[in-house]
């Protein structure tokens, strides 16, 4: 990469990475929830940043942040860049924030040197997209994308306030959350950049990433019923026990994914009733999270799924039960976006590590307003949602380059156009 922000600007980003992370709603770690105090605090002090680097600043009606810094010409397109500035609980100071925060330093860098493109260039910092409060995501970009679902306005956060009273609490009128929407018009792409909060990356020995696309998913709740009986009176071939059933059938749930590229499925949870030591399970009901890069590798591993189960019940006389409780569709990254991200990390195609996101990002929701591209910077450990998530300073920085050269370069090309796959 030709264009390398200084030594100063990554220990910049860090340096305001660690104060954003001073406002958190408990000391021992980093809370900070939609429409917080901390929020707000947050919001200000983005809001400060954005404007030092020549950006004109506002909040919209569902407490984004967005700074715009104009083009040559007044009101022209502009490119968006953002991720979001809500925490899970105990967090780290990354998740989010970096992709914030090192877009504004990027900004500041064409302010500094007198710099505009034929384009303007949007910074958000997105309210809510880890859903923690009223346990739905993306509540920001799903504003900005015009796509965001009004009964959500009632939804109650553990305190039983609406969403709606939360608005009206932070300043922010609930009506007017449509007027948040942008115009496919206004808009030129979308870019993110996040820590991968994974291992591939480290794994790899890169410290950035091009990402293809954000995996698609499907959670299941399945539910095998046996029967109860008394641990030391019902010999092994008289059993119906349904941990035993459940046990096999998370073996297929992890043999289906396995045999495919880039699908991962977990059984987080299980449930064993009646739980006693001394009893046979009688029933158990567990979960399934399935994803995948590609809608059909999902539909194929569910579809070879199904019969395996059925059968493993059928073997141990159990009945079965599945129901479907989450269906989202993976979103394609723009290849033509890609295929600059690419051409900024490397001449060499061979180093850029392209890989799939198997989170769920702002970008997801974004992908209904515009074409969207995301870059990854390697995290330590590939540990993330953890106050132990960290990066180096070297990796910021690098992560600030290629933003930095992806703006400077970037150029709206054709849509149709289609990359080379690998
Ligand atoms: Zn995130």
């Amino acid at each position: 990469m030709n264009i390398s922000v200084s030594r100063s600007t990554s220990a910049a980003i860090l340096s305001r990475l660690d104060t954003l992370a001073h406002l958190s709603e408990s000391d021992d770690g980093l809370t900070r929830q939609y429409l917080s105090v901390e929020h707000r605090k947050a919001n200000e002090l983005v809001g400060s940043w954005m404007r030092e680097a020549g950006m004109r600043v506002h909040q919209d009606a569902i407490g984004n942040i967005i700074g715009r810094y104009e083009g040559e010409h007044e009101g022209a397109p502009a490119l968006l860049i953002g991720s979001h500035l809500d925490t899970v609980v105990m967090a780290g100071k990354y998740d989010g924030m970096l992709g914030v925060v090192t877009a504004i330093q990027c900004v500041q860098d064409l302010h500094n040197r007198g710099i505009q493109m034929p384009f303007a260039i949007e910074v958000i910092g997105f309210a809510d997209e880890e859903g923690v409060r009223f346990q739905s995501t993306y509540l920001g970009s799903r504003a900005i994308a015009g796509t965001f679902r009004k009964e959500l306005l009632e939804a109650r956060d553990a305190n039983g306030m609406t969403m709606a009273d939360a608005l009206r609490a932070f300043g922010l009128d609930p009506s007017q959350i449509n007027t948040a929407a942008k115009r496919s018009e206004d808009v030129i792409a979308y870019l993110e950049l996040h820590i991968e909060q994974g291992p591939v990356l480290e794994s790899k020995g890169e410290p950035v990433g091009v990402v293809t696309a954000i995996a698609g998913a499907t959670r299941r709740l399945v539910t095998l019923s046996g029967v109860a009986g008394h641990a030391g009176t019902v010999p092994m071939d008289h059993r119906q026990d349904a941990l035993l059933a459940a046990a096999e059938c998370s073996l297929a749930v992890e043999k289906v994914a396995a045999k495919r590229t880039h699908c991962v499925a977990t059984v987080g949870r299980m449930e064993v009733s009646p739980g006693a030591t001394n009893v046979i399970p009688g029933s158990v009901t567990f979960s399934i999270d399935i994803r995948a890069d590609e809608d059909v590798k999902r539909t194929e591993a569910l579809a070879e799924l199904d019969p395996w189960l059925t059968k493993i019940a059928e073997n141990r006389g159990c009945t079965l039960n599945v129901e479907t409780v989450h269906e989202a569709d993976s979103v394609a990254c723009a290849p033509w976006i890609v295929r600059q991200i690419e051409n900024a990390i490397s001449t060499d195609k061979s180093r850029v590590v392209r890989l799939p996101s198997g989170a769920g990002h702002d970008a997801a929701a974004m992908a209904d307003l515009t074409d969207v591209g995301m870059i990854f910077v390697r995290c330590a450990g590939g540990i993330s949602h953890n106050p132990d998530e960290t990066i180096t300073e070297a990796d910021a920085g690098t992560g600030a380059d290629l933003l930095l050269q992806i703006i400077e370069n970037f150029r709206v090309e054709d849509h149709s156009c289609s990359i080379e796959s690998t």
